[in-house]
């Protein structure tokens, strides 16, 4: 059986059974707050439990290690529209340790999409059109200073008020412990 039609299976029953009506009370932004995580599929359960986040208390953002790495790609632009539409005024940027963005090597990771069949002849296109496509593959050396420094561009960002705040954490996915790097006091 397919992934998808195992998922669509489930699907059916769930709503037969009526099994949303435990998610579907709370509608709210209880909390306040955004935030950012990675898309590390450890998290999916153990970050919200860990932090006491039910539905209606968050708005979730994830991508590849939590970070924000353009000025006005998609995850700045989620993080506006929370704080403009929805009245967000507390961000969090949680990593994790053991992150696959860790030292991640953008030519091996280039390499593994020659093997899955990507032309090699549109990548340098791409790089000759002026594109730093290293830049935008590569990880980061220290999670910790990945997050200060997401923490900064997002604090220092022209279109993010001055009194909203972002902090900075890392937690352990192997016992969901929360490590604060930066306090926004
Ligand atoms: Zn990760």
């Amino acid at each position: 059986m397919r992934r998808l039609d195992e998922i669509m299976n489930f699907n059916e029953e769930f709503v037969l059974n009526k099994e949303y009506l435990k998610y579907t009370k709370i509608r709210k932004d209880n909390k306040k707050i955004v935030i950012v995580s990675c898309m590390d599929t450890r998290l999916t359960e153990l970050l919200p439990k860990a932090l006491n986040i039910k539905d209606g208390d968050a708005k979730f953002i994830k991508n590849a290690g939590a970070s924000v790495i353009h000025p006005f790609g998609n995850t700045i632009r989620s993080i506006v529209i929370a704080i403009y539409e929805f009245d967000i005024d507390e961000v969090y940027i949680i990593a994790h340790h053991d992150c696959g963005m860790s030292n991640l090597d953008s030519s091996k990771t280039l390499e593994k999409g020659y093997s899955k069949g990507i032309d090699k002849n549109e990548v340098k296109k791409i790089i000759d059109s002026g594109f730093d496509l290293e830049k935008w593959l590569k990880g980061f050396n220290s999670v910790n200073d990945s997050v200060v420094s997401t923490v900064k561009s997002i604090k220092n960002h022209p279109l993010i008020p001055r009194d909203i705040k972002v902090y900075g954490l890392i937690i352990d996915p192997t016992n969901g412990k929360l490590e604060l790097v930066y306090d926004d006091l």
